[in-house]
């Protein structure tokens, strides 16, 4: 057996899929845990013959005791319609998933990272957002559940590092999008292409001039293993695309590219809402040599082809 032994939380999702497929491709022995509930069995299918890959469903609520060396914990609904589905079952994902799984990681030695959001910054006051800024975030709304577990996460992650020596990292991921996302999802890019495939309206939320950064998902994947890869820089550090768009400016983009004779309709914009999101990546470009190069429409086109075949499969899940 070669490579590392290492388990990815979260690995049956989309993200954590598809940097499943990238640690096989790189030699290591990869266990994922999911609980399967936002993650799909669809999404690892492909790599169930090859004998360095291994699932267990499991919820990382609960212990789970197995040696590793890398520990990615991923674990975690992360579109809002998903999260605030079970709020205080989100919180304790993130929150009793870290403690549980830093626990392992010190047990065995492992490195550990967290995968943290853009989310902790809540609706940022400071703009574009760096790594020093504190954020502004709601404890009692309805995304609290999500931005305050993963704000736990992070203490507990500093924690464990100057407590107990565990070689901790914290990312801080913004808007991914790419193949593997839920044609349910709830996430805007998901929404507004699976919307116009179907010449279904397009639901933006609010006026549309809120801004998020959209990053392609393969962008994203190479900056977690160059984290994961790098010694001696804990982080927090942000993962993301700094291309700003406003989510009307979206619908437009994803209006013309697939052709579609949808409407676009206003619908009320839920609570809390960040008005504002870019990551400022100067010290991911500094400290890991990490940027994104996939530009936005570059990165719609793949997944305009990817939607397209999963409605084509009837594949709404
Ligand atoms: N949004 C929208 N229409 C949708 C889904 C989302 O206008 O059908 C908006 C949402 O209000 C937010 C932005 O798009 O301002 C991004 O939402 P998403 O759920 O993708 O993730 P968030 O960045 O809010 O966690």
């Amino acid at each position: 057996m070669k490579g590392k032994r290492i388990l990815v939380t979260g690995g049956a999702g989309f993200i954590g899929s598809h940097l499943t497929g990238e640690l096989l491709k790189l030699g290591h022995q990869v266990t994922v845990i999911d609980n399967l509930s936002s993650g799909r069995l669809d999404n690892v299918e492909q790599f169930k013959d090859d004998p360095a890959f291994r699932f267990v469903k499991h919820d990382v609520s609960e212990p789970y005791c197995e040696d590793f060396e890398w520990i990615f914990n991923l674990a975690c609904p992360a579109s809002p319609d998903a999260y605030q589905t079970d709020p205080i079952q989100t919180t304790k994902t993130s929150m009793l998933g870290a403690f549980n799984l830093l626990g392992l990681a010190k047990r065995c030695g492992a490195r550990f990272l967290q995968a943290s959001t853009s989310e902790v910054y809540g609706d940022p006051k400071v703009h574009p957002q760096v790594e020093s800024y504190w954020g502004n975030v709601n404890p009692v709304g309805i995304r609290s559940c999500y931005d305050e577990g993963k704000r736990v996460a992070e203490t507990l992650c500093n924690d464990y590092r100057r407590q107990n020596h565990v070689d901790t990292k914290i990312i801080r991921i913004f808007n991914t999008y790419g193949p593997r996302m839920r044609v349910n999802d709830g996430r805007v890019v998901s929404n507004f292409i699976v919307q116009a495939l179907q010449g279904k309206d397009i639901t933006v939320y609010g006026e549309g001039t809120q801004t998020r950064s959209f990053c392609y998902v393969s962008d994203l994947v190479r900056g977690i293993l160059a984290m994961m890869e790098k010694d001696g820089f804990s982080g927090p550090v942000n993962l993301g695309n700094p291309g700003e768009f406003t989510i009307k400016e979206l619908a437009d983009i994803v209006i013309d590219m697939t052709g579609s004779k949808s409407k676009i309709i206003k619908l009320p914009l839920p609570s809390d809402d960040p008005m504002v999101r870019r990551p400022d990546i100067t010290l991911a470009k500094a400290k890991l040599g990490w940027e994104p190069t996939i530009p936005l429409r570059e990165g719609l086109k793949f997944t305009i082809d990817y939607f397209e075949k999963e409605l084509t499969k009837g594949q709404i899940k």
